[in-house]
């Protein structure tokens, strides 16, 4: 096991005495369920979590997102203040394998390769649950709206197009661990625009005409780019397209008219009973109930409220959806490793 070292830019809690086995006595908690982080290509983002399933206080430090060792240092001083029978549930930017638990990480590429949740437990010398962020996101966001019951699509419109899909309050992985990935696929033509074609455009997943080469935020200013020739970011084209531009609305209606159509197909295909939006594009509510009413003109049931709705946790949907793991395990009876939670 490494030695913890101090993390960049935070300090862990309870970090004051030397780490050992024990519940951290300065955070006063009565007990804890468990440890959640949330790792992205540039933050670790990290709590406690409460018995009753609230996140403690937070901590934030650099991700070492291409050294293995300093990637294991940073999370064991993170978790080191705390018992070692509490486990570890990750939120992380990646794709796990379901089966083999390999996971697969453009933005923390030390981590591509390993069986990562076996490989965190031997260093960390604790229990880890993994899951895909974008998979967190739908959980929390579900359990936030209270749609316990159900299909729920989580999707992400910010650099790229990710999704999570979740059924029940519990997350769908899918063979792959890839079920809720809709942004990827041959899909998209040429698609005529002010004239000339767009596209098919080649996707970094090595497919050419992915949804996530046009329906990202990076995608509404490829369109505007088509259309204007001008380099504006994707909050500008939306705020101009809200001020009445005629220009902007060109681009946004392009881009909801290539949104619509495949997300009502995901919507029909597995009768979600709500989408909620995160990312980017999100942020921008007005943006987000123009492509819901672009979509449930095209959807097969008729839908009285709105289905695509901007998500409502913020940038801590990742670690309450990693929160939200934890509930199947109760401390000091942890089942073995690599094993999804009990239902
Ligand atoms: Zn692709």
């Amino acid at each position: 096991m490494p030695e913890p070292s101090h993390p960049p830019h935070a300090e862990p809690p309870g970090s004051d005495d030397a780490p050992g086995r024990r519940v951290p006595a300065r955070s006063g908690a009565p007990g804890l369920r468990g440890l959640a982080a949330d790792i992205g290509g540039s933050f670790i983002k990290f709590a406690p979590v409460g018995l009753d399933g609230a996140l403690g206080e937070a901590s934030r430090v650099s991700t070492p997102s291409t050294d293995w060792d300093g990637f294991c240092r940073a999370l064991h001083s993170l978790c080191a203040p705390f018992a070692e029978d509490l486990a570890l549930s990750l939120s992380i930017a990646g794709i796990v394998d379901a089966e083999t638990g390999v996971a697969l990480s453009a933005n923390v590429s030390c981590t591509s390769g390993r069986r990562l949740a076996a490989s965190l437990e031997e260093a960390l010398g604790r229990r880890v649950l993994v899951a895909n962020d974008a998979d967190c996101f739908a959980l929390a966001e579900a359990r936030g709206r209270g749609a316990a019951r159900g299909v729920v699509f989580g999707i992400i419109l910010g650099s790229g197009v990710g999704g999570g899909l979740v059924l029940d309050g519990r997350i769908v992985e899918g063979a792959g661990g890839i079920a809720g990935e809709w942004g990827h696929g041959p899909i998209l033509g040429p698609i005529r625009l002010g004239g000339r074609d767009l596209g098919p455009l080649p996707c970094g997943c090595g497919q050419i005409g992915c949804l996530d080469t046009l329906g990202s935020a990076r995608g509404l200013e490829r369109i505007d780019r088509h259309l204007h020739g001008e380099g504006r970011t994707s909050p500008v084209i939306v705020e101009h397209w809200r001020a009445g531009e005629a220009s902007a609305a060109r681009a946004v209606e392009a881009w909801s008219d290539i949104m619509s159509g495949p997300l009502a197909v995901l919507v029909n295909a597995t009768g979600a009973v709500l989408v909620p939006v995160g990312g980017g594009l999100s942020n921008s509510a007005p943006l987000i109930a123009h492509l819901d009413a672009a979509v449930r003109r095209r959807l097969l049931r008729r839908t009285a409220g709105p289905l695509v709705v901007p998500a409502r946790l913020g940038e801590a949907a990742g670690l309450l959806g990693a929160a939200i793991r934890l509930e199947a395990f109760g401390a000091g009876s942890l089942p073995p490793a690599d094993r999804e939670p009990p239902p």
